[in-house]
Parts: C-alpha cells; structure tokens; sequence
C-alpha cells in the first residue's frame, strides 16, 4: 500500500498515511496527533528516488535496447553514451574509456583484458556506475 508523507500545519508535526491509490484521489487526510485536517503533502527523497527509477526502467523499455545488437562493440558503445546522456550523470573515466573503445570497435573482452581494474568483475562497474 502506498504512503504519503504529509505535515501538519496546526502542530507541525509530521505523519505518514496510508492510502490505496483510489482512495487518495477523495481522502481528507487527518492528523493523528491533534485529529487537524490542515494537512500538507511532503514531498520528500522516496518520491524523487522512485521517478529517477521509473525513468530508467522507461529507457531500458524503450526502442533503443530493441535495436541494440550486443555483438556489435560500436553498436553498443553509442548505446551506453546515450545511456549516459539520458542519466545526466558523468559516470568517469573508465566508462568514457570503455565507451571509447567500443566506438573503435573493440569486443568487450579485448577491452576487458587492457583494463585490469575492470577485471574485478562487472559487479563493481555496475555497482559505482548505476548506484544498484
Ligand atoms: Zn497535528
């Protein structure tokens, strides 16, 4: 069941509600401290977090992966620039390596077997990279 934070603007203190997401559209949320219905909605990290994960989800769902041929190091090194591009987030010098030899057309063993640190195993780029 989905929660809402909310803040209650008669004695300031905060309350978590819960609600099922047809009940939210006609709710009169109530403050359990002092039974106000002067209540605000606070939209806090959890909301922000979830859309950021929504929005990745959408990009893995979308036409882009559909025509992505893993065998092809160009293919998917543009793949993975763009990925960064839609995350907005500068993932670091070993990504930018990495993408750049794909570009080039290097398989991602070959790649793999020039950068040691990578070797570590994929666990750790996915880890830094993608904050899974
Ligand atoms: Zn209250």
């Amino acid at each position: 069941m989905p929660f809402y934070d909310y803040r209650c603007q008669t004695c300031r203190r905060r309350a978590r509600l819960f609600f099922t997401y047809g009940e939210y559209d006609t709710a009169q949320p109530t403050c359990p401290h002092c039974h106000s219905s002067a209540m605000q909605r606070v939209i806090g990290r959890v909301a922000l977090g979830k859309s950021e994960e929504a929005r990745f989800d959408d990009m893995a769902d979308d036409s882009l992966m559909a025509g992505l041929d893993e065998e092809d190091p160009r293919a998917l090194g543009q793949f993975m620039r763009k990925m960064s591009r839609e995350m907005g987030e500068d993932l670091g010098d070993e990504f930018h390596e990495v993408v750049d030899r794909l570009e080039k057309g290097e398989s991602p063993d070959d790649i793999e077997a020039a950068m040691p640190e990578l070797a570590g195993g994929e666990s750790s780029f996915a880890d830094d990279d993608f904050g899974m």
